[in-house]
């Protein structure tokens, strides 16, 4: 059954459809509407018209209906991991854990954060008072989706705006289940309406459209130089937050046992298709064959499965064209003399049609490989050697990107001080990964803005100085 659009509180069928394909089977896992720039104009006018009464209900109102969300998602989350699993992949109880358990993290912090929030604050002699934003556009990528929509929505709901979100075309069904819930939840109809379609059909009339006053984007960096450009020509906020190259620095005295099984955590979870992930290693001269070892004993139990076994770790690339995209870069390593030491551009045998490649190591990357440089976002691991804690610094930031990074070392005061010299928006010490409380997003070439907590929630607002009030 084709699933239409959500439109001011109802499903509203639409013309044409998208199917989405099963990764691990090449087989359809559903399909939905097929939007255009005059569905947009219908989720637009319903959000600006939901968007007075929305603004003016009581933050704890708010609060209360986000919370009812959060309820619904919990209450529905082995079905919602299962759509996940269906349309990109994620092995099942990564789904559970990661995929569904970020985005209820995701929540709770927020909630907490707006719970803890000062709407309005004394400022020199005048009174600031943050101010929803308006109408946002939320367009979103594929790979952790339900994680990426729910942190712009939870956090656009709370700071007072109404939305019209975009989910990706290449797994749009767990946002159907979302939109299932919103109604259940009690939130009003015309608050949040979801658009489907293409990027080109329904992603720029919306990004476009004059009644939207905020675009918030997770995406590649591509799209998202041409939604800042058609953002930037409205004089329109935006937020973009976009791919990574990132580092992992192992200091010398760090301890391999457990520092290998952490990055591989780092760089394989979700089929490497983690916007931070870690994906170039650095190891000091002379460590490279002992690393490697490591990583690839840590790397036993990551042999690509069905991702609907318990068991699996490494499930299939989201999709066909994914596999295409990162088997090219393997290629595209193999011929700048990047050394192979595991895996490889071949579809491993047994797994059928499936989008799967075998979790991929390359040693001896110097910064002139197209592998040091571009994102791949699959299970690809690049291993280059630094000789002094400079180089490596240098090597480290040596990238357009500046998403995410990591440091090891047994001293957590060296590691920290390390962390300071990375030009990143998160780096994390000794293995630590995402904390949903506190404030994520990239430098450089990795975007611009920041989501999570109450840094996501100012995001969302606009700051109204009222001078003299009493
Ligand atoms: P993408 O940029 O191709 O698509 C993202 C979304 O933008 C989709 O909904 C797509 O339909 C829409 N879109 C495409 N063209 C558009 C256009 N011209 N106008 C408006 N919307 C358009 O990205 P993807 O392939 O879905 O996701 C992978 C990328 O996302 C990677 O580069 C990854 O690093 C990045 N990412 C970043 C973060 C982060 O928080 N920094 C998180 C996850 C993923």
């Amino acid at each position: 059954m084709t699933r239409g659009h959500f439109l001011d509180g109802d499903w509203v069928p639409g013309t044409g459809a998208l199917t989405v394909t099963d990764p691990s089977t090449g087989e359809p896992a559903g399909a939905v509407a097929a939007g255009d720039a005059a569905v947009v104009d219908r989720a637009v006018a319903a959000a600006r018209a939901a968007f007075p009464g929305w603004a003016a209900r009581p933050l704890d109102t708010r609060i209360a209906l986000v919370r009812a969300i959060r309820e619904g998602i919990a209450r529905e989350r082995d079905a919602l991991a299962r759509v996940l699993t269906a349309e990109m992949g994620a092995p099942i109880t990564f789904a559970r854990q990661a995929q569904v358990g970020v985005a209820l993290a995701d929540l709770d912090a927020l909630i907490a954060a707006a719970e803890a929030g000062e709407p309005e604050t004394q400022v020199s002699r005048s009174r600031v008072v943050a101010e929803p934003a308006g109408v946002v556009a939320a367009i979103t990528p594929w790979n952790f989706p339900l994680h990426q929509i729910v942190l712009k929505l939870g956090a656009a709901l709370l700071a007072g705006c109404t939305v019209v979100l975009k989910p990706s075309e290449v797994a749009p069904l767990n946002a159907v289940a979302l939109a299932d819930l919103l109604a259940g939840a009690g939130l009003p109809a015309g608050v949040v309406n979801v658009v489907f379609g293409t990027g080109p059909d329904v992603g720029e009339p919306l990004v476009a459209h004059p009644d939207v006053d905020l675009v918030s984007f997770t995406g590649s960096r591509a799209v998202g130089g041409r939604i800042g450009a058609l953002a930037g020509a409205a004089i329109k906020r935006v937020s973009l937050e976009l791919g990574g190259k990132s580092a992992a620095v192992m200091l010398p005295d760090t301890d391999l046992t457990t520092a290998a099984p952490q990055l591989v955590g780092a760089c394989f979870a979700n089929t490497g298709q983690t916007c931070a992930a870690l994906t170039r290693l650095l190891v000091p001269a002379g460590t490279e064959d002992d690393w490697l070892d490591a990583v690839a004993g840590a790397l036993a139990p990551w042999a690509p499965a069905d991702p609907r076994l318990e068991s699996t770790l490494l499930g299939p690339l989201a999709s066909h064209p994914q596999r295409d995209r990162v088997r090219g870069h393997i290629q595209a390593a193999l011929a700048d003399g990047a050394r192979l030491v595991l895996g490889g551009p071949e579809t491993p045998a047994g797994l059928g049609s499936g989008a799967y490649l075998a979790p991929t190591v390359f040693t001896g990357v110097d910064p002139a490989m197209r592998l040091f440089r571009e994102e791949v976002f699959g299970p690809v691991l690049a291993v280059t050697a630094y000789r002094t804690e400079d180089e490596a610094a240098a090597l480290a930031n040596d990238s357009d990107y500046g998403l995410s990074g990591g440091v090891w070392s047994a001293d957590p005061e060296r590691a920290l001080a390390f962390a300071r010299r990375i030009r990143t928006g998160t780096v994390g010490l000794n293995g630590a990964g995402l904390d949903v409380g506190a404030p994520f997003g990239g430098v450089k070439q990795s975007g611009v803005g920041r989501e999570c907590g109450s840094h996501g929630i100012a995001e969302f607002q606009e700051l109204k100085t009222i001078m003299g009030a009493p």
